[in-house]
């Protein structure tokens, strides 16, 4: 039972090692390190690859090496400037080259060389053709080290050595052993080393490959540990309600549509009724690259909540949206005499008091909004559907909070953000999934071009040929005000006003950025909506949601200060309705990758390869940002890399806990997923 066991063991206090005195304890404590555990899975970051060592005297200067070589001669310190002191020591190499090693303010190093005895020398070499130089090497004997030496991430006060040494120390003691926390079928079955050996191997390890194996090994069970732990969540979650739908036939709704609703949302509203019709609450997530058509789906299990006599809330993270969101459900629901409600943090005063009490009497059936809808004093009458959309921009606290706002409501999530299966399996691998992998008939694939800022006076004129046409166009600026930009990068207060005067001059422009006060952000949006405005300049506040199908054009200033996830977000603004649109990226940056990087958005529409791209190029925590949250941090596992583990350990999972649901047969697997969890305050019930 690899990681806590056998227990008295490996809880003893860091104290009682050998060689660890209270001054080192409070320095591992820094490393959240207080048990004999905890420093056995303190995991190298890298390795000084001492196997490799190399002719000297071929080496470029500058480059990071190990040299093998005897020391011949050392110098006394001398005092240099500043109080310091300078130490010299000669060596020659194997191939017959000098090695010069000087040590500044070390005493201590040089002198623990003995003069005719072989080291290895690591460092950076600088020096001439002549006489090669390494300023404070990392010195190891031979036949100390493995070849391979683990570098630990550290405190002040600590050394990669002094880990070593009492890691070696736990290693080595008598009463040292780990039991197998993973059940031997699987241990064969995907070939990995035990618990007991990965560890052995992740801190002394033989050769590269008892690496890779060591890492393989602790990755699987990290992440085996992560996906119970949301299989577990899943299962808890599972308590009977009595919000069982009575209506699960959406058919009504679907043919009072004025189109056809594609198969993929077909079958979405399908796996959506099974769930209503059910004595337990739904947990599911629709996920569909924007446009696929969330929003009808989400209407359709709300037009199910009002037959079954329920009432359904729709929380959505932006004002902007709630209120466009109100006018779309309007449209959709109001012919059946369903009342719409929309609470933001705007309505206030009388309008608020007459609506919560509506609310509460259950006057209203569906209310729209912000996290308002979660504020105190919002009592529903008879909750029984909780939707929420674009779901990446709620934490899963938020989520919670909605839900309990009802009676065991059924909860639908919405979200945009294609997230790759594997993470997507991680993220919300507490929830049932549907998905929308199919545009609406009719769509125009919307044609991307990239150019850099020498052709504005042409793009321009595309804005105002599409405004002459009868449509309408989006100019995307990554910043607000000047204050903030960068050199070169375009503010959108500024762009505007030059626009305005200029190019843009006749045309109904206006401005809207994140920090305008929502309801005038509100009322320009509407106006754009309505056709009023013809050209929108903002920044990235239109990102989620806004649907303006007239809008077939979008200019994105800057285009390489976005993330590509983001750019795809904010293009899918156009090609809405049934003409052609065009969206414009914009970038002067002249960087290769940069361009690579956009060039992908020119070849593909399909978000789910576009997400990849983007979380392999910044990893999963810039990816989702800081909303995270009720996820545990991982200490190994790399998600956006170890994607074949992933879906390895997410297969063992299944098994697992399809056998055995409550891990009652593995009680120190259940422990440790538990331990995970709590590391990070996540939860699992
Ligand atoms: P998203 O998934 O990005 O939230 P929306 O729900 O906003 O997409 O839908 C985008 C647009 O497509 C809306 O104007 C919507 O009315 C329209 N739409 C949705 N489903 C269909 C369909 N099956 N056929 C035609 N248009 C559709
Ligand atoms: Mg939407």
């Amino acid at each position: 039972m690899a990681i806590y066991a056998p227990k008295e063991f490996l809880d003893r206090d860091i104290r009682k090692l050998k060689g660890v005195g209270e001054k080192r304890a409070k320095l591992y404590a820094k490393l959240k390190i207080s048990t004999y555990g905890d420093l056995l899975h303190h995991y190298p970051r890298g390795y000084l690859d001492y196997t490799e060592t190399v002719n000297l005297m071929a080496q470029p200067i500058g480059s990071v090496v190990t040299v093998r070589a005897v020391v011949d001669s050392k110098s006394n310190p001398v005092r240099i400037s500043g109080g310091r002191t300078i130490s010299k020591v000669y060596c020659s190499s194997e191939d017959g080259g000098e090695l010069e090693l000087t040590y500044f303010n070390n005493r201590f190093a040089p002198q623990k060389l003995q003069i005719g005895q072989e080291y290895l020398f690591y460092g950076k070499l600088q020096g001439d053709l002549l006489r090669r130089q390494i300023t404070n090497p990392v010195t190891v004997l031979p036949e100390e080290t493995t070849g391979l030496t683990p570098q630990y991430p550290l405190t002040e006060g600590l050394s990669s050595r002094m880990l070593t040494t009492n890691i070696r120390t736990i290693l080595n003691d008598p009463e040292f052993g780990m039991e197998e926390s993973l059940p031997d079928e699987m241990i064969s079955r995907y070939r990995l080393p035990s618990g007991e050996d990965a560890i052995r191997m992740i801190h002394f390890p033989a050769d590269q490959e008892e690496i890779r194996q060591a890492k393989r090994r602790l990755v699987f069970e990290e992440l085996l540990l992560l996906s119970l732990g949301m299989k577990l969540r899943k299962q808890r979650r599972r308590v009977i309600s009595d919000n069982v739908f009575s209506c699960t036939d959406a058919g009504p709704f679907i043919r009072s549509l004025p189109f056809r609703l594609t198969d993929a949302q077909k079958r979405s509203v399908e796996e959506i009724a099974a769930d209503l019709g059910k004595n337990e609450p739904m947990s599911r997530l629709l996920q569909g690259d924007v446009g696929s058509g969330k929003t009808v789906v989400a209407a359709a299990a709300v037009w199910m909540a009002w037959r079954s006599g329920f009432q359904s809330a729709v929380m959505v993270p932006t004002e902007v949206l709630a209120s466009q969101h109100a006018e779309t459900f309007r449209s959709f629901l109001e012919p059946f005499g369903i009342s719409v409600g929309l609470l933001t943090g705007s309505v206030k005063g009388k309008p608020r008091t007459e609506l919560l009490s509506q609310i509460a009497r259950g006057g209203a059936d569906l209310i729209v909004g912000t996290h308002a809808l979660i504020s105190e004093g919002v009592e529903y009458r008879r909750l029984g559907l909780v939707i929420t959309d674009e779901q990446h921009r709620f934490g899963v606290n938020q989520r919670a909070a909605l839900t309990q706002k009802g009676n065991l409501p059924h909860t639908l999530v919405m979200s945009a953000t294609p997230i790759p299966r594997t993470l997507s399996l991680i993220l919300y691998g507490d929830l049932e999934l549907s998905v929308l992998d199919e545009l609406p008939a009719g769509r125009k694939p919307i044609r991307t071009l990239l150019v850099d800022d020498s052709y504005r006076d042409r793009y321009l004129g595309f804005v105002r040929k599409t405004v002459s046409d009868g449509q309408q166009a989006y100019i995307v600026c990554p910043l607000v005000e000047d204050s903030e930009a960068l050199a070169d990068t375009m503010s959108a207060t500024e762009y505007y006003e030059q626009l305005k005067k200029g190019p843009l001059s006749g045309i109904p422009v206006a401005l809207v950025h994140g920090k305008m006060l929502s309801q005038e952000k509100a009322e320009v949006m509407e106006r754009f909506r309505t056709g009023k405005i013809r050209v929108l300049v903002s920044t990235t506040v239109i990102e989620v949601g806004v649907d303006c199908p007239n809008a077939t054009l979008m200019i994105i200033e800057n285009a390489e200060r976005f993330g590509l996830s983001t750019l795809h977000q904010l293009r899918g603004r156009v090609g809405r309705g049934a003409l052609q649109s065009w969206c414009v990226l914009v970038s002067s940056n002249e960087g290769d990758t940069a361009r690579e990087r956009l060039k992908l958005l020119t070849e593909t529409e399909d978000g789910f390869a576009i997400a990849r791209e983007d979380l392999r190029m910044r990893g999963p925590g810039d990816f989702l940002g800081s909303r995270q949250h009720g996820l545990p941090n991982l200490t190994v596992a790399d998600l956006a890399d170890d994607e074949r583990v992933l879906i390895a350990a997410n297969d063992a999972a299944d098994e697992l806990i399809r056998n055995d649901p409550e891990l009652s047969a593995h009680p120190v697997l259940k422990k440790n997923v538990e331990h995970l969890y709590e590391k990070t305050d996540a939860t699992i019930n």
